[in-house]
């Protein structure tokens, strides 16, 4: 096997003085990849950039104190897991950061962060919307910035340790991604774990009982939700998995609990679980809610579609931005939000047209929308004008949207204001600078 390892580095097994450490590592790389990446890509990675891989050190290793690299272990090593999900290795045992999972409260005030090298890639990626679909596309060359990235940790030195993006692999095996064969070599391992997640659902449902449509339902969870990993704290893929059930089951009307479900994935007790799970739930629902508005859109009476000021991109962007602001505003509680969910995405979307001085009526948004406009609300307080659902939520919508343009983005005012005030710092401190000038003649 050695003489294959050898081979491909173009070197003859001969003449080679094997290193005794970097043999055994091969050795157990190889064994370690044997079942779960393809050849090519981990032998390549292995022979060539052995000084990219370690085991996470074990009780029995006594030289833990300067080889420490159990994740955030006893709060202090080279290895840690920030906030964010991310494992980042700095270049000795280092303390834990404040934005380390494991950071204790005093930690938590005093430590200075660890730098999160993904996280910077993946905000500035966002924000010039190129949306990587896997987190560890962040790894390539097309979303590195090397200048930004020095400049970023300069700006932020005092408040920043540097620390660099390893991968933990399934074993306990760490993997720095610092060259292209490494990088490829995660993305089989993630890409494998993947498939098989995939192929447990499969097995999971058909062992339940449980319909196609629900084991659909779950992949399509799955998927958006690995194109969000951000989003939930770049969770664990098996509790990725167990979430994208668990609201696969509930989008259908089913229930189990994650802990019920997670034994099934193998997933680990959640200590920020119910905070992923919330989290996953807001992000499909509002994915479901922005279908639902695209389909009221285009079955909107004709009088309104064909109307000179309908754009239908930008009254989408407006009821989603009414909808967005309601939600997080608003008094309605949970179970009124989930109960009235249909009915507030078309009262948005007649506020949103209501903008564009179109003044439809919220049965004729109901209609499009398959909705039955005259269904009583049973919950609504008894000082409100209207027992009908669709009333209600309108009344409230209405109240809530009135007297603001929202054609704007919310927020961009202030930016403006922003502006203007430091402009406006900047030339007081220009006449300052001209009058010390001034007065030292
Ligand atoms: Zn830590
Ligand atoms: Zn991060």
């Amino acid at each position: 096997m050695i003489r294959t390892v050898f081979g491909l580095l173009g070197i003859s097994a001969r003449a080679a003085p094997v290193d005794p450490v970097i043999q055994a590592l091969q050795q157990t790389l190889m064994a370690y990849f044997a079942s779960s990446a393809s050849t090519t890509a981990y032998q390549t990675a292995v022979n060539e950039y052995p000084d990219c891989f370690e085991f996470i050190s074990t009780d029995e290793q006594a030289t833990f104190a300067i080889s420490e690299n159990r994740p955030c272990h006893d709060g202090s090593s080279k290895v840690h897991q920030l906030n964010c999900g991310h494992y980042v290795l700095c270049k000795a045992p280092a303390l834990c950061g404040r934005n380390c999972q494991e950071a204790s409260a005093l930690q938590e005030q005093e430590n200075p962060a660890l730098h999160c090298l993904l996280c910077f890639r993946g905000d500035a990626a966002r924000e010039k919307k190129q949306h990587p679909v896997r987190w560890h596309e962040l790894l390539l060359p097309k979303y590195q910035d090397p200048k930004k990235e020095l400049e970023h940790m300069d700006d932020y030195s005092i408040v920043l340790r540097p620390a660099q993006p390893v991968y933990l692999g399934a074993g306990g095996l760490l993997i720095l991604p610092k060259h292209p064969a490494i990088v490829t070599l995660i993305a089989q391992l993630e890409n494998n774990c993947e498939e098989q997640l995939k192929e447990r659902i499969h097995k999971l449902c058909a062992s339940l009982g449980y319909s196609d449509q629900i084991s659909k339902s779950t992949l399509e969870n799955l998927e958006i939700l690995l194109c969000n990993h951000h989003m939930i704290l770049h969770c664990d893929l098996r509790v990725v998995g167990t979430i994208s059930f668990v609201l696969g089951l509930e989008f259908q009307g089913k229930f189990m609990s994650y802990i019920n479900v997670s034994p099934h994935f193998d997933a680990p007790e959640m200590t920020n679980g119910s905070f992923c799970l919330h989290k996953a739930r807001g992000i499909l629902t509002d994915l479901v809610a922005r279908d639902k508005l695209e389909v009221c859109l285009a079955k909107l009476p004709r009088k309104y579609r064909k109307d000179r000021s309908y754009k239908m991109a930008k009254v989408s962007e407006v009821a989603r931005r009414i909808r967005a602001h309601f939600l997080l505003h608003s008094s309605f509680s949970k179970i009124q939000k989930q109960d009235l969910f249909s009915y507030i995405i078309a009262a948005c979307v007649q506020q949103a047209l209501w903008q564009f001085k179109l003044h439809i009526m919220m049965q004729e948004v109901c209609e499009a929308m398959d909705l039955n406009h005259e269904e009583q609300f049973e919950t609504a307080p008894s000082i409100c004008e209207s027992h009908s659902k669709a009333g209600y939520v309108e009344v409230r919508i209405r109240r809530f949207a009135a007297n603001k343009d929202w054609k704007v983005p919310v927020g961009s005012k202030k930016d403006e204001i922003k502006k203007l005030w430091e402009a406006r710092k900047k030339a007081d401190q220009q006449t300052k600078d001209i009058s010390d000038a001034m007065g030292l003649l």
